[in-house]
C-alpha cells in the first residue's frame, strides 16, 4: 500500500485545507474545504478528482466549500453528526468509533470535543487530521466545550505513536511559540523550536505537519498535567497579546 500523498492548500489568512490522495486507487479526499475554488484548482492542477469531503467541525472556514466541491465532483460529504444542522449538505454522519476510507487507507473517527462540541479527528495509520483541536505548540479556543473536554482530547491525540504526523488546520505556530516561551521561559526545547519556527516563517515556509513527539515536548497545553493547569494556560492564551 502506497502512503497517502498529502498536499496543503493555504486559504484565507492562515488556514490549511488538506488534500489526501491515494495513488493506488486514485481516490482523493479533501479535509475541511473552507474555500471550494482553491480546493478544486489545487486538485485539478494535480489531475486528481475529489471523491470524499471530510469535515472536522462546522465552522465556515472548514465547511464553506462543501457545496462547490460537491457540485463540481459529486464527492460524498462526511462530518460530525452532532453538528449536522450547521454543516452544508452533510451526507454521512460520523461519530466516535466510525471509520472512513481513502482507497485502502482507513481512518478511525475520534470525538475530540473542546473547540466545538461535535469536533472529530480522522486518525489514519501514521497520520491524523486534527482540525482546530491541536495546533503546533497550541490548541483551539474553547468556543463550545469545557477545559476538561479539551484536555482529554489533547491527551488522547498526544498518546498516539510519537512519529504520527499531525495535520492541523491553521498556521498559528509562531504566535503559539511566542506564548509557550512566555509561560515557560526557561525551557530549552521550546526556545529552540521558537527560533526554528521564526526562521521558517520569515522564509514563508509552512510549519506543519507537526508530530506527536514534538508536541509532547514543546506544546504547553499538551504538557499540562491537570485540567486546572490546562484551563489556566488556556485563559492566559486567550488574553495574550
Ligand atoms: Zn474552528
Amino acid at each position: 500500500m502506497t502512503a497517502l500523498e498529502i498536499v496543503a492548500i493555504p486559504a484565507f489568512a492562515d488556514n490549511y485545507l488538506w488534500l489526501a490522495h491515494d495513488s493506488d486507487s486514485g481516490s482523493t479526499a479533501v479535509v475541511d474545504p473552507g474555500d471550494g475554488a482553491a480546493v478544486l484548482s489545487a486538485a485539478e492542477a494535480r489531475g486528481w478528482t475529489i471523491d470524499t469531503i471530510l469535515n472536522t467541525h462546522w465552522h465556515p472556514d472548514h465547511t464553506g466549500g462543501n457545496l462547490m466541491v460537491k457540485e463540481a465532483t459529486g464527492a460524498t460529504i462526511y462530518g460530525p453528526g452532532a453538528e449536522r444542522a450547521r454543516i452544508p449538505r452533510l451526507e454521512v454522519e460520523l461519530a466516535e468509533g466510525d471509520t472512513v476510507r481513502i482507497g485502502a487507507h482507513e481512518a478511525a473517527v475520534w470525538a475530540v470535543p473542546g473547540h466545538t462540541l461535535g469536533h472529530i479527528a480522522f486518525v489514519f495509520e501514521g497520520l491524523a487530521f486534527v482540525g482546530d483541536t491541536m495546533f503546533a505548540m497550541g490548541c483551539g479556543r474553547l468556543f463550545e466545550g469545557t477545559p476538561e473536554q479539551m484536555h482529554g482530547s489533547l491527551q488522547r491525540i498526544a498518546a498516539l505513536p510519537e512519529h504520527t504526523l499531525l495535520y492541523a488546520a491553521h498556521e498559528y505556530t509562531l504566535a503559539n511559540a511566542r506564548f509557550a516561551a512566555h509561560v515557560l521561559p526557561d525551557d530549552a526545547a521550546i526556545a529552540e523550536r521558537f527560533a526554528r519556527v521564526a526562521g521558517q516563517r520569515e522564509r514563508g515556509e509552512m510549519t506543519l505537519p507537526t508530530t506527536v513527539e514534538r508536541e509532547r515536548a514543546t506544546n504547553p497545553f499538551v504538557r499540562a498535567t491537570s485540567v486546572a493547569e490546562f484551563a489556566r494556560l488556556r485563559g492566559l492564551k486567550d488574553n495574550f497579546a
